[in-house]
């Protein structure tokens, strides 16, 4: 059963998509919690930080790097912006498909809720 997540990287659930490549894509949240709120997943379907493996390390840091592209092509490298991936039910995730919020656009509070 694919997740969520991959039905849209299939184009069988549809979303504003702002950046794919062979490993990750990254869409705008449907939800957004601030004016700009993209969300990075990988292709590959790997359910949270913590199902990840040594074998995904390079995949991990290529994302890093598409977080840097995102944010300058979004606008939002200069000003900031926040990176988050949810984790498990105290973390608050709620599609088990490994993903990176980034979020930006205005000054976001700290300590999160
Ligand atoms: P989590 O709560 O797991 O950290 O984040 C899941 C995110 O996925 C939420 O911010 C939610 O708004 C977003 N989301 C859930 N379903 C969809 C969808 O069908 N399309 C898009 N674009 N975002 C979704």
């Amino acid at each position: 059963m694919p997740t969520l997540f991959t039905r849209i990287v299939n184009r069988e659930i549809p979303a504003k998509i702002v950046y794919e490549d062979d490993q990750c894509l990254a869409f705008e949240d449907i939800a957004p919690k601030a004016p700009t709120h993209v969300l990075l997943i990988p292709k590959k379907e790997i359910a949270s930080l913590n199902s990840l493996a040594a074998e995904d390390a390079a995949l991990l840091g290529h994302m890093m790097l598409v977080v840097q592209k995102l944010a300058r092509d979004l606008g939002v490298a200069e000003g900031g912006y926040r990176l988050i991936a949810n984790t498990g039910a105290d973390g608050g995730q709620t599609v088990d498909h490994l993903h990176f919020h980034l979020l930006g656009g205005r000054a976001l509070d700290w300590p999160p809720g």
